[in-house]
């Protein structure tokens, strides 16, 4: 990550009051996913006759009262956007079925701390935890194409995850992509639009991804123990065209490097985070 981006969004804690249709995309659909198997786990803990049937009813109870207000406001194109969400929500569901209904559901974005020194605790949240004889990690994944095999060589959360996790002596050796891929095709078959995608990860990807992680998690608290002055200074900006055309600080980034205050850029565009290091 760029060391100016990781100041904006965790030393200034701002983030973008409207973003990209992809990071709306993700958010939403990862809380869909969320209220699915936070009711199935509830369901399952009072033994429900069909807790699959059950959680599918809790995601529409949240999603039909957002698209009434969407259609009595006369907007048409948030109401194609719920519409289309929760449908590719729901079809990845019945995709998955048959694995659901042999997991039993261990945590739904559960957070886990990894005491790393007297001062330092590195906290980390899983989106999906779940039991099958096996523990398995799962990261969900809103995407417009599936990954290359090179890039899932290299996706970092689940062998993060896995590394992590065999920190607190929880028995695990793989995990899963849940991957949602929200491209429009002609013709979209579930196979074209989904996959729960297996990761093994080799004990050198473990020991690689997890020592990284404990590095940066060293880093951020000696920067958070330092004054904001100290930290700014710190910084190197790693601008180059593929991370700053991504990047949701480059409105104001851009016109600070460029000596302006961005008082008024942070008043009309960006908002206090709701995330960050605690
Ligand atoms: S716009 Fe580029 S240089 Fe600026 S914070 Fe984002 S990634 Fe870093």
């Amino acid at each position: 990550m760029c060391q100016q981006q990781h100041w904006y969004g965790y030393g200034e804690r701002i983030e973008k009051i409207k973003r990209g249709p992809s990071i709306e995309r993700g958010i939403d659909g990862h809380l869909l996913l969320q209220i699915f198997f936070s009711a199935y786990m509830d369901l399952q803990k009072i033994k429900h006759d069909d807790p699959y049937k059950g959680a599918i009813g809790a995601v529409s109870d949240f999603v039909n009262p957002l698209l009434n207000d969407a259609f009595t406001n006369n907007d048409g194109d948030e109401t194609k956007r719920i519409v289309a969400l929760h449908a590719l929500v729901l079809g990845f569901l019945d995709y998955i079925k048959s694995d659901i209904l042999k997991w039993q559901i261990i945590g739904v974005e559960k957070e886990f701390r990894i005491k790393l020194t007297d001062d330092i605790i590195y906290a980390f949240t899983i989106d999906l935890l779940v039991w099958d004889g096996f523990f398995k990690p799962i990261d969900w994944k809103f995407t417009y194409d599936f990954f290359s095999p090179e890039v899932l060589l290299l996706l970092p959360q689940v062998r993060k995850y896995i590394g992590a996790l065999k920190h607190l002596d929880f028995p695990v050796d793989f995990g899963y992509y849940g991957i949602l891929r929200y491209r429009s095709l002609k013709k979209n078959t579930p196979d074209d639009l989904y996959r729960l995608q297996k990761v093994e990860p080799t004990k050198s990807s473990i020991n690689t991804y997890f020592g990284d992680t404990v590095k940066i998690a060293k880093q951020i608290a000696k920067l958070k123990a330092m004054s904001p002055e100290g930290w700014k200074d710190e910084i190197v900006r790693n601008s180059s065209i593929t991370t700053c055309k991504m990047c949701d600080f480059r409105f104001l980034c851009g016109p600070e490097l460029h000596g302006s205050d961005g008082v008024n850029i942070r008043n009309v565009h960006y908002k206090q985070s709701t995330y960050g290091y605690r």
